[in-house]
């Protein structure tokens, strides 16, 4: 072991908070413009100079960690590392303007949204986009509902969807908030769609199956055209769950194996960065069928081949303001036009490899394969939160754990195409150490890290999300 993380407290607690370095009275609303009973008179703000700022936020990052820090196990999903030429593009000033602005006066901007509204359908095999949703889960929710708008508007109440018990919570979070019941599908025996069981839950009911390819277990749904005619023939529609998609990048199409709508987690497949809650963007591809019914805006070309916003004729309306998290979709734009169409192929195809090249390293039994660009490995007799902990000490990020449940103990893991053979060494020789240590090691890591174990489930039920918080301990 020769990793140990920043640490600058003496009591292990933490870097002062700005307020306790040195704190100023401000007199607030000075003019009396505002009501008194809604005021104070004064407010304590902290009152520092620059380098002791950047100070602060430099020794907090790092005692934190990120993907400029080292390897991510569950690369895309987490973080994955997002190239800095993109940022460059969103930090133009010309790239942050109003969105209320006369069209006539942004048509590079609106380009650039019919540029990656083309791209995404080309991509994705679909027949037509909106960038607006702001999340992969906001996608699916606007995705499920254009299904149901598309299933009214012909006259056909649908009240159910089908989703595999191995799918993301979204997919029955989305199902349940567009008003469906949900039909869990149980997985068959080699961790993909059971056949038997999805003939048995569709019926008139079915307004569509949601399912992700390959599933979260990595595997590819071999069965796919037989599972779209069993939907297809019972009236449904399928859904195509997009957070996968960098294993398909250039090598397939969802549009092609029978999906009708999909959505694309562009910062996950097309490294925009996300995490700790966002921002991300989830725009949503339909086939034509469907286009009537996206939300609106959508930007089209005229004949002129100037750009202009339209809403499509049956829309359900708007799930966000405007385009949606525009500088992410623009951050998106860049990185497909930087690695074109050979350039995204090569993308995926590292994702897979350099899954299968983790896999082989490490000690842990990875029960469900082939597999793409995600593998779950089992931590076997270990904890595999415990594991997760553990392989802190070892300087890398730690693989989401006990998720999905077919496996015991599960390790999610997916180093994506970002991660280089050494970093994938590193990664296995982290698993590999924790895969020989003993119970009692296991259970008291990480000791290498800024803050030791924490109660997961306080952190999580009550959070203390101000610095007042803190004071009142
Ligand atoms: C991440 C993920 C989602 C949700 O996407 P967000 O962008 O995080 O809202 C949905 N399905 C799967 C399989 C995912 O991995």
């Amino acid at each position: 072991m020769n990793y140990s993380q920043a640490r600058w407290s003496e009591d292990d607690r933490y870097e002062p908070l700005l307020s306790e370095k040195g704190n100023r009275e401000v007199a607030v609303d000075e003019d009396g413009l505002l009501p008194d009973d809604l005021t104070r008179d004064t407010v304590e703000l902290p009152a520092l100079e620059e380098p002791e700022l950047a100070r602060h936020y430099t020794r907090l990052s790092q005692m934190n960690y990120g993907v400029e820090s080292g390897p991510f196990p569950l690369g895309s999903c987490t973080m994955k590392y997002n190239p800095k030429f993109t940022e460059d593009l969103a930090a133009l000033p010309s790239a942050a303007v109003h969105p209320d602005r006369d069209e006539g006066t942004v048509q590079g901007l609106l380009g650039v949204m019919h540029g990656l509204q083309d791209y995404l359908a080309r991509i994705g095999g679909m027949d037509a986009v909106t960038l607006q949703p702001p999340a992969g889960a906001a996608g699916e929710f606007a995705g499920v509902l254009v299904a149901k708008a598309y299933h009214e508007h012909n006259g056909d109440q649908r009240s159910e969807i089908v989703i595999p018990d191995s799918a993301h919570g979204t997919n029955f979070a989305s199902a349940a908030m567009a008003g469906f019941d949900v039909v869990e599908l149980p997985s068959a025996e080699d961790g993909r769609v059971d056949l038997d069981a999805l003939e048995s839950a569709v019926s008139e009911e079915t307004a569509a199956l949601m399912l992700t390819n390959p599933n979260t277990l990595g595997l590819f749904e071999r069965d796919i055209e037989a599972i779209a005619e069993i939907v297809h023939d019972a009236g449904g529609l399928l859904y195509y769950d997009g957070a996968n998609l960098n294993a398909l990048l250039g090598q397939a199409r969802p549009g092609d194996m029978g999906f009708d709508i999909m959505h694309y987690n562009v910062h996950k497949t097309f490294a925009t960065p996300h995490g700790g809650g966002g921002p991300g963007a989830g725009p949503v591809g339909v086939v034509s069928e469907l286009a009537p019914f996206l939300p609106a805006p959508r930007v089209r070309k005229t004949e002129g081949e100037t750009v202009e916003r339209f809403d499509p004729e049956h829309t359900i309306g708007k799930v966000h303001g405007f385009e949606g998290n525009w500088l992410v979709l623009l951050k998106t734009y860049a990185y497909i036009a930087r690695l074109g169409d050979d350039g995204l192929a090569d993308a995926s195809a590292k994702a897979v490899l350099n899954a299968n090249y983790l896999a082989e390293q490490i000690d842990y039994e990875v029960p469900f394969g082939p597999f793409h660009h995600e593998f779950v490995a089992s931590a076997g007799e270990q904890d595999a939160a415990d594991v997760a902990k553990r392989m802190l000490d070892y300087g890398v990020h730690p693989p989401t754990t006990k998720w999905p449940e077919i496996v015991d103990e599960a390790l999610m893991t997916e180093p994506t195409e970002v991660e280089t053979t050494r970093s994938l060494d590193q990664l296995a020789e982290a698993f590999n150490a924790v895969a020989g240590e003993d119970d009692e090691t296991l259970e008291s890591a990480p000791s290498e890290t800024a803050a030791r174990r924490i109660d997961q489930v306080a952190a999580a039920r009550s959070p203390r999300l101000s610095w007042q918080a803190l004071d009142e301990e």
